[in-house]
């Protein structure tokens, strides 16, 4: 679909009125007038070429003018559990993730954690999520939910490829040339994971990854690894 500005709603019926965050965004900042057109997401995969056709307010009304199947979704799911992180890190590693096909992503909190999460901070998170969606063109955006460590390691059983970045692992057990399907991944927040977290991770089916002899920061090793694995599926060509 054309280039027009991208806007999340609830539900999408043939008429429909726009009103709160996405509202303020589409006018205020957008400068979205009567009879623009713009699309509409519902997070379902679909996106509707729509027409601005009165303009309040608090809320603006549109009527749809068609639908279409939006095929940026790649085809093997890459599910990021990546450890909450300082400041605005996590918001870096969700923008990018989402940016390179993520599907879904979880936020964990670990021994070594020195930074932690709020019901506000989460709600930031699934913000920047959509915006970073609507950014690159997807038309669903990724969940960002939180999850103590054990409960992510768990969250990922039904995945075929379960990848744990290792710091101080000395072997990569990862064949990234072969790798297919769909790949669940596990980076640590800046203060690495204990040797316990790793021994679990592995009992449930998890792989060493190793990113080099260099330690990343980890926002880089996340950001990095969802780069490589999206590669090696075959969803950056
Ligand atoms: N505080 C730790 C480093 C943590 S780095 C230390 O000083 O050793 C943060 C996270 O990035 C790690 O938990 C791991 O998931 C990932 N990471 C960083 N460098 C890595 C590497 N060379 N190989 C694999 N994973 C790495």
């Amino acid at each position: 679909m054309e280039k027009y500005k991208r806007f999340f709603a609830n539900k999408i019926e043939d008429f429909l009125v726009i009103d709160g965050e996405e509202f303020r965004h589409a006018v205020n900042v957008l400068r979205i007038r009567e009879n623009d057109k713009i699309i509409l997401l519902d997070n379902t995969g679909y996106e509707y070429l729509a027409e601005v056709t009165k303009i309040e307010k608090k809320s603006m009304q549109v009527k749809v003018l068609s639908k279409e199947k939006n095929d940026l979704e790649s085809k093997n799911d890459i599910l990021l559990i990546a450890g909450y992180l300082k400041g605005d890190k996590t918001e870096l590693v969700v923008q990018k993730a989402v940016e390179l096909g993520v599907k879904d992503i979880v936020v964990f909190s670990s021994k070594f954690s020195s930074a932690f999460l709020n019901d506000n901070k989460l709600e930031r998170l699934n913000k920047v999520s959509q915006e970073a969606s609507k950014q690159c063109g997807r038309s669903i955006y990724p969940k960002v939910s939180y999850l103590p460590f054990e409960e992510a390691i768990k969250y990922a059983k039904d995945y075929k490829n379960k990848l744990f970045a290792c710091e101080f692992a000395n072997e990569n057990q990862v064949d990234f040339s072969s790798l297919n399907g769909n790949t669940a991944l596990v980076v640590g927040s800046e203060g690495g994971f204990s040797e316990d977290e790793f021994i679990f991770a592995t009992k449930e089916g998890f792989s060493t990854v190793s990113l080099g002899k260099r330690i990343l920061r980890a926002d880089t090793a996340s950001i990095v690894l969802v780069g490589i694995v999206a590669k090696m599926l075959g969803d950056l060509e």
